[in-house]
């Protein structure tokens, strides 16, 4: 970078917390992703003014700016791809406010979500989206890829949470969107427009965010059956008998089998598929709704049921469905791909059945598991040797080709970023697609800020 323009930077955020140290850039330089770009220089803003500051400078001089929580995202959305500068929001970490009288808590974008979930419940409330990344990433990466959980289901995902925001525009304007009301119908709906905008718009420098009661009470089961024919007809009558579980998850018959060498479960003799229910709100409805759910269980021959009695119990239960990335390690493949795609819930058991026969098609295992409540299925791609690796990727464009045919959507959670962006014409027309295209030109019409993701390049 020209010294003049490092200068400009050096103004507003003084040397410290500019860094362009060869050690700096590459810790900046990848994320969950796994890819790797280097940027140009780390800036470590602490203020919403510097944040616009840095953003005009940008602006004048056309420097691409990246904004960036945790670095937890899986499609690359907070790499330099065409270099620039990173804008590290972690350290932006405070919660500013928990309105209990409104039900509403005001956050800094770098607030790790796990942090809040536990500031809102010491004082008996929820905020209930739940990223299994939720340990690390942070509430600014969470609102930019409108990331689920597993209960969504029943809770909704983060844009279901999020009320108002303050964002820096790539002009450095400063805006505030929305408010702590519950009906707001002023204007454009601009809030839910940065909500999965995977940082392409502005930058989020504040969130109003909607809490719920806690709920009194939660109960967790699991249930082996013999295929996930059975698990998905088990699902579907939980929700036809009108329960709503705050987390249906399932395992298929492969990554069942990964879990057992992983974790020793003791499984019965022929599990193919693997349930976690957990139901949760007023003591009395929970005990009755896992009843229901375990008669249904029963009802659909379900080979071994466990009902937790115990806090340790439960998280024993949820050890099983949380190890299932880790104990894929035991498939001993060269990599894995995975996808977060999404099919109508219904749609499950065709859509596990067609992955098999592409499985076999291309010689390279698949394993699924996810969140079958809302039809959302981490699937993976087992690659067993480096030369496999083009056929892995033929597979997984086959298995999107099976998603759309099923009505469903190539990413459920994890956004498009880098790595889906040459898939979306899979999904989004090219009407559509030119729709979106003008409004990220309306906000940054020197496209600086995140350039190269979600879209191809022109
Ligand atoms: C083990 C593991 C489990 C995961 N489980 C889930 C899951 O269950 N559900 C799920 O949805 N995702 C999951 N993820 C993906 C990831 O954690 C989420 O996408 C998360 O929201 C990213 O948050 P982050 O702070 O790490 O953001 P980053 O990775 O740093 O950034 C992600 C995107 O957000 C943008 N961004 C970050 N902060 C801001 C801001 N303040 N303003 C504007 N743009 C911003 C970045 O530019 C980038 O495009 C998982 C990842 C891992 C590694």
């Amino acid at each position: 970078m020209e010294p003049d323009i490092k200068k400009l930077f050096f103004h507003v955020l003084g040397r410290e917390r500019f860094q362009d140290s060869p050690e700096e850039r590459a810790v900046y330089s990848y994320d969950a992703s796994r890819a790797q770009f280097l940027p140009d220089a780390v800036l470590f803003p602490e203020s919403v003014q510097e944040i616009a500051a840095i953003l005009k400078i940008a602006q004048e001089h056309r420097i691409r700016v990246i904004p960036r929580g945790a670095g937890s995202g899986i499609t690359g959305g907070a790499l330099p791809v065409q270099g620039g500068l990173i804008l590290a929001l972690n350290g932006f970490d405070q919660i500013l406010e928990i309105d209990e009288d409104n039900l509403v808590a005001v956050v800094q974008p770098g607030v790790v979500t796990s942090r809040l979930q536990a500031a809102v419940r010491e004082k008996g409330l929820f905020y209930p989206p739940d990223p299994a990344s939720m340990e690390f990433s942070t509430i600014g990466g969470n609102i930019a890829e409108n990331s689920g959980g597993m209960k969504a289901v029943k809770y909704g995902v983060t844009k279901d949470y999020v009320l108002g925001l303050e964002v820096v525009l790539p002009s450095g304007e400063i805006i505030n969107t929305g408010s702590k009301c519950v009906k707001d119908v002023v204007g454009y709906n601009l809030t839910q427009l940065f909500v999965g905008s995977e940082g392409t718009l502005g930058v989020v420098t504040k969130a109003l965010l909607r809490l719920l009661p806690l709920p009194e009470a939660t109960k967790t089961m699991t249930a082996v059956f013999a295929d996930m024919q059975a698990a998905s007809r088990t699902v579907s009558q939980i929700i036809k008998d009108k329960v709503i579980p705050a987390a249906i998850e399932f395992l298929d018959a492969k990554a069942l089998w990964c879990v057992e060498h992983y974790l020793q479960l003791g499984l019965p003799e022929g599990a193919g598929a693997f349930l976690l229910v957990e139901v949760d709100g007023d003591p009395d409805l929970v005990e009755k709704d896992i009843v229901k759910v375990r008669d249904i269980c029963k009802a659909n021959q379900a080979l071994k049921i466990e009902i937790a009695r115990t806090y340790e119990e439960q998280e024993r239960l949820w050890r099983a469905r949380r190890s299932a990335s880790a104990s894929m390690a035991h498939y001993g493949a060269y990599k894995k791909i995975n996808e977060d795609i999404v099919v109508p819930r219904a749609s499950i058991p065709e859509f596990i059945a067609r992955v098999e026969d592409i499985a076999d098609r291309f010689a390279c295992p698949v394993i699924n598991f996810g969140h079958a409540g809302d039809g959302n299925i981490h699937m993976n791609v087992l690659v067993p040797e480096p030369e496999d690796l083009e056929r892995g990727h033929q597979a997984v464009e086959a298995v999107f080709d099976v998603t759309v045919e099923l009505g469903g959507r190539i990413s459920g959670e994890h956004g498009i970023g880098l790595s889906k962006r040459d898939y979306i014409d899979k999904n989004l027309s090219p009407e559509v697609q030119a729709v979106m295209k003008r409004i990220k030109a309306g906000f940054d019409p020197g496209n600086i800020l995140n350039p190269g993701k979600m879209f191809k390049p022109e």
